[in-house]
C-alpha cells in the first residue's frame, strides 16, 4: 500500500523564478525506509513539508495515507498529522518543559485523556531509551538525548509515517549512529520512514532506498542505493535482528493496549488547548477544537477485530535477554502479556477509519466517564514487521 504518493509535484515559492520541486513523482510503500538525498537547496525539506501538509503543492498531487492533501480541509489537518510524525535537525523541543511534558504536549493538544498520556509517554520514552530522564529539561540533555525526546514525541501517537529532516545534522558521528540505529529499529517495528539527509555514510551503509533530488528534480530512485565514496566515515553497525523483532512485538502490544485505553474527550481537548495556546503554532485554536469535535471516534462494539499484529518468527521472539544494550522493546514487553504473534495480521484499511466517521458527536457530559475504548488510530503499524525484520 502506498503511504505517500507524489504525482508530478511542482512547488514554487512566491517571488522565486525556479521551482523548489519540479515535476517530482514517487511512491513510498508501507514499511519502507527511504533516504531523500541531495545538496542543500535541492528541495528535500520542501518535499517533507508537503507530506506534512505544512505547505501545499503548486501543481500535481500529494497523497498521504490515502488522502489527497490538496482537498484535505484545514480543520482536518491536525487530525491528519496524528498519523505522520516528524523530527527535525534542531529538535524543536519546548525549552521550559520537561522531557515528559514535551512528549505529552501534542497528546494534550489533541485531547488525549490523562490516563492515556500517563501510559503512552513513558512507553515512548522507554522506546528511545530515556525512561530515566522524564523530569529533565532539554538543556540538561545531550544533543543526542534531545533528538531522542523529539523522536519519542513524534512516535507517541504511533504514527504510520515518520518524517525526519536531517535528524543527525546537529549531532556528532557516534551520536548520529545511535539515532540511525534507533530509526532503523522504529522502521523494523513497522513505521514507514522518510529521512532527508546529506550524510553519505548512513545512506551507503544502511542500503535502503535512495531518492536523490538535484535542483528540485528527481535524479534517481534506487532500491538499495548509496551516496558515493564514503571511505573514512564511521561505520554503522547493523542492528541485531532480535531487537527488531522485539520492537515489532512491542508495537503490537502497544496497539492492543491502546484498544482498551480511555477515549479522548472534547472537554479534555478544550482544556489542553486553552493551556497550550501560547505555544501552539499551527492551526488556530478554534479550528483545532472544532476539528477535534468532528473527528472524535465513535464508540466501538466489543466484537471489533483485534488490531493487526506481527507474525513474528519464533527464532526472533524477544524472550531472552540480550547480552548488552537491550533494545527498549525487550525491556518493555513483560513476560505475562499474551504473545501477539498468535494472531493473524489483517491488512490495514487504506483510509484510517476515523476519517470515514466525521459525523459530529453530541457534547460530552460535564464529567465524562471513561469508556473502554482507545483511539482507533494506526492499527496495522506492526503488521508484517516481523517478516520485514530480517535484513
Ligand atoms: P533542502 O532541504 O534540500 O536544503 P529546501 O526544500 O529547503 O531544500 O529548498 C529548496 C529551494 O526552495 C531552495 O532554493 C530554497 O531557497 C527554496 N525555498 C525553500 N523554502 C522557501 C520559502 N519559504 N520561500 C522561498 N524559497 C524557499
Ligand atoms: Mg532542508
Amino acid at each position: 500500500m502506498a503511504m505517500i504518493r507524489f504525482e508530478n509535484v511542482t512547488k514554487r515559492y512566491r517571488g522565486t523564478a525556479k521551482p523548489a520541486l519540479d515535476q517530482v513523482s514517487f511512491e513510498v510503500l508501507r514499511g519502507e525506509f527511504v533516504f531523500l538525498v541531495g545538496a542543500s537547496g535541492s528541495g528535500k525539506s520542501s518535499c517533507l513539508r508537503l507530506i506534512l501538509r505544512e505547505d501545499v503543492a503548486t501543481s500535481g498531487n500529494v497523497l498521504v495515507l490515502g488522502r489527497d492533501l490538496r482537498t484535505l480541509a484545514n480543520r482536518k489537518v491536525p487530525y491528519f498529522r496524528r498519523h505522520v510524525g516528524a523530527v527535525f535537525q534542531d529538535f524543536r523541543l519546548l525549552p521550559n518543559k520537561t522531557v515528559f511534558q514535551n512528549v505529552a504536549f501534542t497528546l494534550q493538544v489533541i485531547g488525549s485523556s490523562r490516563g492515556f498520556i500517563k501510559q503512552a509517554v513513558p512507553e515512548a520514552l522507554a522506546l528511545v531509551g530515556l525512561a530515566d530522564k522524564q523530569k529533565r529539561l532539554p538543556h540538561e540533555l545531550s544533543g543526542g538525548e534531545q533528538q531522542r525526546v523529539a523522536i519519542a514525541r513524534a512516535l507517541v501517537n504511533r504514527p504510520q509515517v515518520l518524517l525526519a529532516d536531517e535528524p543527525t545534522g546537529n549531532l556528532d558521528p557516534a551520536t548520529s549512529i545511535d539515532i540511525m540505529q534507533l530509526l532503523a529499529r522504529i522502521n523494523a517495528g513497522g513505521t514507514t520512514i522518510v529521512m532527508a539527509t546529506h550524510e553519505a555514510g548512513f545512506v551507503d551503509q544502511m542500503k535502503r532506498r535512495v531518492i536523490e533530488l538535484r535542483g528540485g528534480q528527481m535524479m534517481r530512485d534506487e532500491r538499495h542505493g548509496g551516496y558515493g565514496d564514503t571511505s573514512g566515515l564511521p561505520r554503522l553497525q547493523p542492528e541485531q535482528v532480535r531487537g527488531a523483532a522485539a520492537a515489532a512485538a512491542l508495537t503490537a502490544v502497544l496497539e492492543l493496549q491502546r484498544e482498551v485505553g480511555i477515549e479522548p474527550t472534547v472537554t479534555d481537548a478544550e482544556i489542553a488547548v486553552a493551556a497550550a495556546v501560547d505555544v501552539a503554532d499551527d492551526p488556530s485554536t478554534a479550528s483545532l477544537v472544532s476539528a477535534l469535535a468532528e473527528v472524535r471516534p465513535a464508540p466501538v462494539s466489543p466484537d471489533v477485530p483485534a488490531p493487526a499484529v506481527a507474525e513474528a518468527p519464533t527464532d526472533e521472539a524477544p524472550a531472552h535477554a540480550p547480552a548488552q544494550r537491550p533494545a527498549p522493546a525487550e525491556r518493555l514487553a513483560p513476560a505475562d502479556r499474551p504473545a501477539p504473534a498468535e494472531q493473524p495480521a489483517p491488512s490495514a484499511p487504506s483510509v484510517p477509519p476515523e476519517w470515514q466517521v466525521p459525523a459530529a458527536q453530541p457534547a460530552p457530559a460535564p464529567r465524562p466517564t471513561p469508556r473502554g475504548r482507545g483511539r482507533g488510530a494506526g492499527t496495522g503499524g506492526a503488521a508484517g514487521a516481523g517478516c520485514r525484520a530480517s535484513r
